[in-house]
């Protein structure tokens, strides 16, 4: 075990885990998340930390770039854990949280090695995002005071709320008002989060 482990593994069972040991204990054999947070692999992002939540609390799937691919045609982890998290543990609402500065993003606009593809799987993941380089230039092509990397961050998260949309069991469950969909940019910086409005179309601080 390196320092990092050794260390914080040590602190976590003696401070944390003695302080929650009913928890951990009324938790061993099943548990009941309410909320579901899409979130980048990015090491900058904690949700659990940043939203105060106790083990059981968050279902949590990341991957790179905070992605929800279309229903159809692919199939994958995010895919399953969505269906997962709706289909047996209910969930009541789902968050997708995207950041600032986010590398899978920034990654659109990078010239392509195509003699060198150093990145495949890496390339192939992130035509999900293309919808979202897309809309952001539309707007800098309007206005070039606009940061395009931060619009594609913000694209990206209305793209990934779109086609939650798109999941049959979703949408009947939105029909029902059996679950809500959120996006988030958090700016890593401040640690500040802007919302997504529904009905203005912007994010908004919280
Ligand atoms: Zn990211």
């Amino acid at each position: 075990m390196d320092k990092l482990q050794k260390v914080g593994y040590t602190n976590f069972m003696k401070k944390y885990f003695q302080e929650n040991k009913e928890l951990f204990h009324s938790l061993s054999n099943s548990q009941k998340p309410e909320t579901m947070i899409i979130t980048c692999s990015d090491s900058r992002i904690n949700p659990s930390m940043l939203l105060d939540a106790k083990p059981g609390e968050l279902f949590i799937t990341r991957n790179i770039g905070n992605v929800v691919p279309s229903y159809q045609p692919t199939k994958g982890s995010t895919q399953a854990a969505i269906e997962y998290a709706v289909n047996i543990l209910n969930i009541k609402k789902i968050v997708i949280l995207g950041h600032s500065n986010c590398g899978a993003c920034a990654h659109m606009y990078h010239e392509p090695q195509a003699n060198d593809p150093k990145l495949p799987h890496v390339d192939e993941w992130l035509q999900n995002i293309i919808p979202a380089k897309s809309a952001a230039m539309l707007e800098v092509h309007a206005d070039q005071s606009k940061n395009i990397f931060e619009l594609t961050e913000k694209h990206n998260i209305i793209t990934s709320l779109q086609r939650l949309m798109e999941y049959p069991y979703i949408q009947n469950r939105l029909i029902n008002d059996m679950i809500s969909l959120e996006g988030w940019w958090l700016d890593i910086a401040s640690e500040e989060i802007e919302n997504y409005d529904f009905s203005s179309r912007h994010f908004i601080a919280i």
